[in-house]
């Protein structure tokens, strides 16, 4: 979306709602529902331009232990302080890429930006919930719905140390 920033360039108005829509399908896995909604706006504060964005959607992915479908709502904040072009040198801005969003012959381009910010927030694992127990290692049936019968796999080294330290005061204790 190029956003038409003239009449705040021009002083016209000292502040801009943002509001418009876009479809999004770059994220591994995870399907977006509907169109990724972004709404906010822009503030001319003396000079100093400040975008204020909440980007949101609706998704389906899987979850990464059991692999059954997740449904979900994302939202997260997206804030840039707007530039117009030739202000900042070229260095500055590479130096503060997730700092600054320019303005070229008075329009905005956010798209980029907003799929990068996606992409960065989103989690990178799925749960159906938090403490799903996933899959069984040997036969693959969902533990979350019952036990499987399979022997139990081998316990955590770290209690095997726990074990054997309260092994040894017992005998400290018998001596
Ligand atoms: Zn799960
Ligand atoms: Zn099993």
């Amino acid at each position: 979306m190029k956003l038409d920033l003239r009449p705040l360039l021009r002083g016209e108005v000292s502040r801009m709602p943002v509001s418009f829509t876009f479809s999004f399908d770059d994220i591994d896995g995870v399907t977006i529902n509907g169109d990724v909604k972004v709404f906010g706006e822009i503030v001319d504060n003396a000079g100093y331009m400040r975008m204020t964005l909440e980007i949101s959607f609706n998704y389906t992915g899987e979850c990464a232990r059991c692999l059954d479908p997740v449904n979900g709502h994302f939202s997260t904040e997206f804030e840039r302080t707007v530039v117009d072009e030739g202000t900042l040198t070229e260095e500055q801005l590479e130096n503060n890429v997730d700092e600054y969003a320019v303005i070229s012959n008075g329009f905005l381009d956010v798209d980029e930006q907003l799929a990068e910010e996606i992409l960065y927030d989103f989690p990178r694992r799925l749960l159906c919930s938090e403490d799903c127990p996933g899959l069984c290692p040997k036969c693959g049936k969902k533990l979350g719905e019952g036990e499987c019968g399979c022997e139990k796999h081998e316990p955590d080294p770290r209690w095997a140390v726990l074990r054997e330290y309260s092994e040894k005061l017992k005998e400290e204790e018998n001596n």
